[in-house]
């Protein structure tokens, strides 16, 4: 007999220790927004209430995991954690070498320096951006192949990260010589956290091995995307996530990974791949950037917290729990008339700024105007996804994004449903007064990466 489900979701942990947050007045916050020139990533995190800037790192660590920590050993060589690191990596990810790194895009700039160069094509379902700058960095070019309902916000796909294989296949036919590797991005991030099937997985792989490419999976939200394959593809709902994960990864011939998303680490990731030339290559290019290779850039405790997070990661109850929780906020957003990214992904729901409020110009920054407000209202902050991290140009002209979203990304295990219920009271009453928020303009900006230290003040 099958259990009836209850609605209520249960976070799968009780609470082991607290982090006491600062409760701070709205006359406090407007002054510490202006203080920051309105730009959420200089806010000291002690005056932020709920913090959704990223799930990168933020996570909360288990109790086996800080238990696990005591087990470090630092050995410069062979250490026993790096073993313990080695084969929990293998056991979902059975690749031949695994280079331990301090994060994800040191794996990239590895693999890059070795595999990338001028004149050379990486394509990727879509690029996250230290991808896409690791491979420019090598005089290479980033290409992001996505499926058409990829890019539209409103449209209803289950795998909505797919790449389009078409797409793929016709630029080996074109380019094969200048293509050194294939990427695929497992969920995909700059997508929306928007998962890949598994039938895309392998015609991907299909069209790699009949042009001699290697595939590389940048498999940061992986346990996410399986999750979402066992959810939502045929011959998928009684298969075991980590078989999943292990069925992806020998689609793949490598990997790269960014320990502090799925894994639930605070910091940490891994090169890993099958090729014996290029992993002697990578392994000379770890010792000279990020240490021994069987550290990497790591103390062995952070491996062994690596190695029992993997382990959580790929557990049941967490992720349903993971992925309900933040399709529960979604849900909420729609329900209360916030425009949102839909269907919504595995770490993140996305609110459509420039639909919220029509009255204020791309080149005004709806994205950034919401997410002041957001702060503003109840201490929440978020992250702008849009005009200005992406309009400002190389050459110093400014047009505006494709879409401005503001991104409301949940760390993991880290917050209740009670704060989620509090985030979705700030957000609808900030909706509420959409009509009524000012436009933003910049004070002073970088040429480069404005969104992490320009300067804004409302227009009035
Ligand atoms: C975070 C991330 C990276 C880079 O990892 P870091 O640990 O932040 O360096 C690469 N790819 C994707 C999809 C990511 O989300």
């Amino acid at each position: 007999m099958t259990e009836e489900p209850f609605h209520t979701i249960i976070e799968p942990f009780r609470i082991h220790s607290v982090e006491p947050m600062r409760l701070t007045t709205r006359a406090q916050r407007v002054s510490a927004l202006a203080a920051v020139g309105y730009n959420l990533f200089e806010l000291p995190a002690d005056d932020v209430l709920i913090d959704l800037l990223t799930d990168s790192g933020t996570g909360a660590m288990s109790a086996e995991q800080w238990a696990s920590i005591q087990r470090g050993n630092e050995a410069y060589a062979g250490a026993p954690s790096f073993y313990r690191f080695r084969d929990a990596v293998t056991g979902l990810f059975p690749f031949a070498h695994v280079l331990p790194t301090h994060q994800g895009r040191a794996a990239e700039k590895i693999l890059f320096t070795a595999a990338g160069g001028p004149g050379l094509i990486v394509p990727n379902n879509t690029h996250f951006d230290t991808t896409r700058a690791n491979v420019e960095f090598t005089g290479a070019q980033a290409v992001d192949l996505p499926i058409a309902e990829g890019l539209q916000p409103a449209a209803r796909h289950p795998f909505k990260g797919n790449m389009d294989v078409a797409a793929l296949d016709h630029l080996l036919t074109e380019r094969a010589d200048s293509v050194p590797l294939v990427m695929l991005t497992v969920t995909n991030n700059s997508g929306g956290g928007q998962p890949v099937s598994m039938a895309n997985v392998r015609a991907v792989s299909d069209v790699c091995r009949k042009f001699g490419k290697p595939l590389f999976l940048d498999a940061c939200r992986i346990a996410e995307n399986a999750w979402f394959i066992r959810t939502r593809e045929p011959g998928y709902a009684d298969v075991p996530v980590a078989d999943i994960v292990r069925e992806m990864a020998g689609l793949a011939d490598g990997m790269t990974m960014s320990a502090k998303k799925d894994p639930l680490a605070n910091i940490g990731g891994w090169l890993a791949l099958n090729d014996e030339n290029l992993a002697e290559r990578c392994r000379n290019l770890e010792i000279l950037t990020e240490g021994f290779p069987t550290y990497g850039g790591l103390a062995g405790r952070d491996l062994e917290a690596i190695a029992q997070g993997l382990r959580e990661a790929v557990d049941h109850d967490y992720l349903r729990y993971r992925v309900r929780s933040v399709e529960y906020l979604g849900a909420a957003l729609e329900q209360a008339g916030v425009p949102v990214v839909v269907p919504f992904g595995g770490h993140a729901v996305f609110i459509d700024a420039r639909a919220l409020l029509p009255h204020i110009e791309p080149l005004a920054y709806p994205g950034q105007a919401l997410a002041c407000a957001l702060y503003a209202e109840g201490g929440v902050r978020t992250c702008e996804i849009g005009t200005v991290m992406f309009g400002l140009h190389p050459d110093g002209t400014e047009t505006p994004a494709p879409m401005d979203l503001v991104r409301l990304a949940i760390p993991r295990r880290t917050y209740t449903q009670s704060h989620i219920d509090y985030v979705i009271e700030v957000a609808t009453r900030v909706a509420a007064r959409a009509d009524d928020l000012p436009g933003m303009r910049i004070v002073s900006q970088p040429r480069q990466l404005r969104h992490f230290t320009a300067r804004f003040a409302p227009e009035s």
